[in-house]
């Protein structure tokens, strides 16, 4: 047995003109839906995207600049930036070839 959410009345099948059976309120003619009818089941796909990717220290992907490799001579190295402890003197640049990994810095 059902009851009418609106006015609380009993609810009596009723057969929709689309052929669905619904349940109808006698009192004021609230329709109600079967349960289930408006759930749409989709499975809630979970993507890789989601996930959380630890990455070592090395492989953080560091900026490529101009930079002549004292060991080989190439001219393209990674490069990144660390602030000394004395903050007059600015950060000091490292530099690591992407050729042989060379590294060295500049202040
Ligand atoms: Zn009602
Ligand atoms: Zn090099």
């Amino acid at each position: 047995m059902q009851f009418c959410d609106e006015c609380g009345a009993m609810m009596i099948p009723f057969t929709k003109e689309d052929g669905t059976r619904v349940l109808k309120c006698r009192s004021c003619g609230y329709i109600e839906n079967p349960e289930g009818d408006m759930m749409v089941s989709q499975p809630i796909e979970k993507t890789p995207r989601d996930k959380i990717i630890v990455v070592e220290d090395d492989s953080i992907p560091m900026p490529i600049t101009k930079a002549a490799c004292p060991k080989c001579g190439h001219n393209e190295a990674y490069y990144w930036t660390l602030q000394t402890r004395r903050g007059d003197e600015g950060a000091t640049e490292f530099y690591r070839c992407t050729k042989c990994s060379a590294t060295w810095r500049r202040y």
